[in-house]
């Protein structure tokens, strides 16, 4: 059965087994199934405030992979859309899954690879890069872009943040740099396992 996005707000149930499963973006990385190349979820909370989801609005995710971004901007605001553009087959089956699982049935996926994969879709209120990075791609998002529109990208290797350095150069926006570590067993004891560090770049049109 698909949960509609009503219900959402009432998964709290009693019980040993109750989970909290809250509109506002950063459910935990478990929530969803993946294959490790997803933004975990510290970032992906911070990925999504800069995102700003609203009422109705259309999200383009590119590089959608298991659609964590995209499931979460379609929990965050009633009627939000999304369109998830993704090349790989198995990564799409695994969003189209996370999208019925968490209350987001409406995600659109589509196979292919921006930027070419962009020129028919619909103009979107915010854009999230999170694959395939290229200067083309960020132009053709940014021509595609609604007025106040949102654009985020996130890089994890040091070519795409080349990328992003030069595009904050010309276009200006915000660009932070975030290191997330998780306290995790070593061995008896706690140690501080650190993820790899995310550079993020944002601006409004
Ligand atoms: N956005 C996901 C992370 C996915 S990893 C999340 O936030 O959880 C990056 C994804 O980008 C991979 O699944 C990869 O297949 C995809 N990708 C790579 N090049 C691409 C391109 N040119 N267009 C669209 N997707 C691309």
């Amino acid at each position: 059965e698909v949960p509609s996005f009503n219900t959402l707000a009432v998964e709290c149930v009693a019980g040993p087994n109750a989970v909290l499963m809250p509109r506002i973006a950063g459910l935990p990385d478990e929530a969803f199934r993946h294959d490790g190349k997803m933004t975990k979820r510290e970032v992906r909370a911070v990925t999504l405030a800069k995102l700003m989801p609203m009422r109705g609005a259309l999200l383009w995710d590119i590089g959608t992979g298991c659609g964590s971004v995209a499931v979460e901007w379609m929990r965050a605001a009633p009627e939000a859309r999304a369109i998830g553009i993704e090349p790989r087959a198995e990564r799409r089956a695994m969003a189209a899954e996370n999208a019925l699982a968490l209350g987001a049935p409406k995600l659109e996926l589509v196979e292919g690879e921006a930027p070419s994969a962009l020129s028919d879709l619909p103009a979107p209120d915010a854009v999230f890069l999170g694959g395939g990075l290229s200067e083309e791609t960020f132009a053709a998002a940014w021509a595609a872009l609604k007025p106040l529109g949102r654009l985020v990208a996130n890089a994890v290797t040091l070519e795409s943040e080349a990328i992003l350095l030069a595009l904050h150069a010309r276009y200006g926006g915000e660009l932070v740099k975030m290191q997330v570590n998780r306290a995790e067993p070593v061995g008896p004891l706690t140690g501080w396992r650190p993820l790899m560090p995310v550079t993020q770049w944002s601006l409004v049109k």
